[in-house]
C-alpha cells in the first residue's frame, strides 16, 4: 500500500495541492493566499497557491501533490481564499 507525503495511507481521502502550499502547510504557515480548482468531479477539488492558478488560467499543467484531507483541512480551513 502506498503511502501520502504526509505519511498516511491512501484510503484516507486525499487533497492534492501545490508544491508551494504543501510546504506552507509543513510550516503550518499561516495566511497563505491560496486558490481552489474544482475538478469538475462531485464537489472535490485541487488546491493551489497564486502563482500556480494563474499558470492554470494560463493553460499550463502544474504540478500537484498529494496529502490526507485528516491532516490537511484544519489548516486549508486557516487560509485565506481567492478567487481566481
Ligand atoms: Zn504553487
Ligand atoms: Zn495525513
Amino acid at each position: 500500500m502506498s503511502l501520502l507525503l504526509c505519511g498516511h495511507d491512501e484510503s484516507a481521502s486525499a487533497i492534492r495541492l501545490c508544491k508551494h502550499l504543501l510546504s506552507a502547510a509543513e510550516r503550518n504557515a499561516t495566511e497563505t493566499a491560496h486558490y481552489r480548482l474544482l475538478r469538475g468531479v462531485r464537489m472535490d477539488y485541487d488546491l493551489c497557491c497564486r502563482d500556480c492558478g494563474n499558470r492554470v488560467k494560463g493553460g499550463e499543467n502544474i504540478e500537484l501533490f498529494e496529502a490526507c484531507e485528516t491532516c490537511l483541512t484544519p489548516w486549508v480551513l486557516n487560509q485565506k481564499e481567492v478567487t481566481p
